[in-house]
């Protein structure tokens, strides 16, 4: 694996794009491409054998100009701090292109949950919110939910939080239980989210949706969300993968069977009626929509040349490398970045945060239009920028975030 690009110099090098399209000078530049804060802990966990065990963790707060810093907790054993800086600065741009009030922030820990007991994921998670307390806050970074953590991993962050603050504070993160304030809705929102942006970039493609077909590479949280929601505009479903493999069907699969085929046998290898075939194979199938929703560096520039897909919607963060961009871009293959594309996640985050300091509770409709009307909007802002300016759409949409990012920096000024 050591041989995929470093995520933060892709990130890097996207900024650098932006910046010299925006004309920004060496100093903005120079600020953009540095976190604000590295917090590097070491977390030792009794293990369930009785001996301990030290584990690592990460948080990055990116940059706060124009809000709180805001960002999920990735468990993974594959986390590396390169990997969670780039993530958070990827927060920064996705909370300023879709015109949320949050800075960016990640967090992750070097772990792999799936060989822990539920025991030693809450005496990691505990022990990782306590390092990280005095960081952290409703007003100053809010976590939420990312690759293989849930809402019960935030329901022991606000728990340990509070225990530490002496009172209940269910706004510190975001994604919670809807028994703890978290909010309708919040579980689908960036599948859904996903979704919008696939109907939006249909309409201005005239891609007719009752005759597409998909593939969605990663059948998570947000993969399986969006192929369920997805399914009900119209398009097939023909290929799915996780991390044990990938699946095809020329005739389309049932999406919703499909997830309560993995939720029983813990993969989707092997649902019948489906023939399995290579992660590559599905990346690179003739189909109008690909939903890569798994990890960073998935379409690389060798995967980019064999893409067929006329469209790519990105439910993964940072799943296509700037070279693979290049490539895509001369293809003329239609680009849905993930800033904009997964945004749906954080943009109900931020409803959950709206509705937590204000002590209210909207209904799932209500939440979902929200949704619906902010991320189309954004949608629309960056294809008409992309329009004007004759701009590759990850470029669009950089230039319009990283530009809300420079100004807010700019009018408040440099300290002292
Ligand atoms: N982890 C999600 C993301 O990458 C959600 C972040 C949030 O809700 O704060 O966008």
């Amino acid at each position: 694996m050591s041989s995929l690009p470093d995520p933060f110099e892709n990130a890097l090098k996207q900024l650098e794009i932006a910046s010299d399209y925006l004309k920004l000078d060496n100093g903005m530049k120079e600020i953009l491409s540095n976190p604000k804060r590295i917090l590097t802990v070491s977390l030792p966990v009794r293990m369930d054998n009785g001996e301990v065990k030290v584990f690592t963790g990460y948080r990055v707060q990116y940059n706060d100009a124009r809000g709180p810093a805001k960002g999920g907790i990735r468990y993974h054993p594959a986390v590396t701090l390169n990997e969670v800086k780039a993530l958070a600065c990827w927060m920064t741009w996705k909370c300023a292109v879709v015109d949320i009030p949050f800075g960016g922030a990640k967090g992750g820990v070097v772990c792999d949950p799936k060989t822990m007991s539920a025991g030693e994921l809450e005496r990691m998670t505990r022990r990782y919110t306590a390092a990280i307390a005095d960081f952290i806050g409703p007003y100053r970074d809010i976590p939420a939910p990312d690759v293989y953590t849930n809402s019960q991993v935030m329901a022991w962050i606000v728990d340990t939080y509070s225990q530490l603050k002496g009172y209940m504070i269910p706004e510190v993160v975001t994604g919670k239980p809807v028994s703890l304030g978290g909010s309708l809705g919040r579980d689908t929102a960036t599948g859904r989210g996903v979704a919008f942006c696939t109907r939006e970039a249909a309409k201005v493609n005239g891609l007719n949706l009752k005759e597409a077909t998909f593939a969605v590479q990663g059948y998570g949280n947000v993969g399986s969300n969006y192929a369920i929601l997805l399914q009900e505009l119209g398009p097939k479903l023909v290929a799915a993968s996780d991390s044990s493999g990938a699946v095809y069907s020329k005739k389309g699969i049932d999406a919703k069977q499909l997830l309560e085929y993995k939720e029983k046998t813990g993969s989707v290898v092997g649902f019948p009626g489906t023939e399995k075939i290579s992660d590559k194979e599905l990346l690179q199938l003739d189909v109008d929509i690909l939903c890569p929703a798994a990890l960073e560096n998935t379409i690389t520039k060798e995967v980019a040349e064999g893409v067929r897909a006329k469209m790519i919607v990105e439910g993964a963060n940072g799943p296509t490398t700037p070279e693979a961009d290049k490539v895509l871009e001369e293809k003329g293959v239609f680009v849905v970045p993930d800033i904009l594309a997964n945004s749906g996640g954080v943009i109900v985050s931020y409803l959950e945060w709206v509705q937590n300091l204000n002590r209210m509770r909207w209904s799932e409709e209500e939440v979902n239009t929200r949704l619906e009307k902010k991320i189309t909007d954004a949608f629309h802002a960056v294809y008409k920028e992309s329009k004007e300016r004759k701009l590759y759409t990850r470029t669009a949409a950089l230039v319009l975030a990283v530009g809300r990012v420079a100004d807010a920096i700019r009018t408040l000024g440099i300290f002292p």
